[in-house]
């Protein structure tokens, strides 16, 4: 390997070229402002979820129910057929313990850890599951296959995300 075919020197920086805007400094302060699609499936998914209900997408080849829902069934290679509603309960799929935030930032000293898990939703089909937390809970007793409720925000809170569950609990 020839070494100097990686020895980038780079352009330096001239004071002109700061004055003159033409690279980004501290003083910029951003404003961007976006937007996405959610698509058809999560889109109709969020807006159930705003109406306090969890929806989800069948396949009639294969009859899975899947959730999140889909348009697309992946082992039958064609659209899914129609929507269901299943039930805000399931049992914990698997589940960690979390000393740090979901911004990397360490938890404070005396905090409860946060527990994400991954819920498997009756009336959805074997495996199938969201990710979300787990509260009213103490991380010493939670196992897998433990039965869990979605407790969900006040509709007035409700915004048409998955954070309308505030957590699942045990039941
Ligand atoms: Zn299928």
């Amino acid at each position: 390997m020839n070494n100097k075919e990686y020895d980038f020197k780079g352009t330096p920086l001239r004071g002109s070229d700061i004055k003159g805007k033409k690279v980004l400094t501290t003083s910029w302060k951003p404003n961007l402002q976006y937007s996405w699609d959610d698509g058809v499936a999560i889109g109709r998914y969020l807006k159930e979820l705003k109406n306090g209900k969890i929806i989800a997408r069948k396949c009639n080849k294969c009859e899975r129910i899947m959730i999140p829902p889909r348009m697309f069934c992946e082992l039958c290679f064609r659209a899914t057929d129609e929507w269901v509603y299943v039930e805000d309960t399931g049992s914990i799929n698997t589940f960690s313990i979390s000393y740090v935030h979901w911004d990397a930032k360490r938890i404070k000293e005396g905090e409860k850890p946060f527990i994400p898990a991954v819920i498997e939703i009756d009336g959805a089909s074997e495996g199938m599951g969201i990710l979300h937390v787990l509260g009213e809970v103490d991380p010493e007793v939670v196992k897998s296959g433990m039965r869990v409720k979605a407790v969900w925000k006040s509709p007035e809170e409700r915004i048409g995300a998955i954070t309308d569950i505030k957590y699942f609990k045990p039941i």
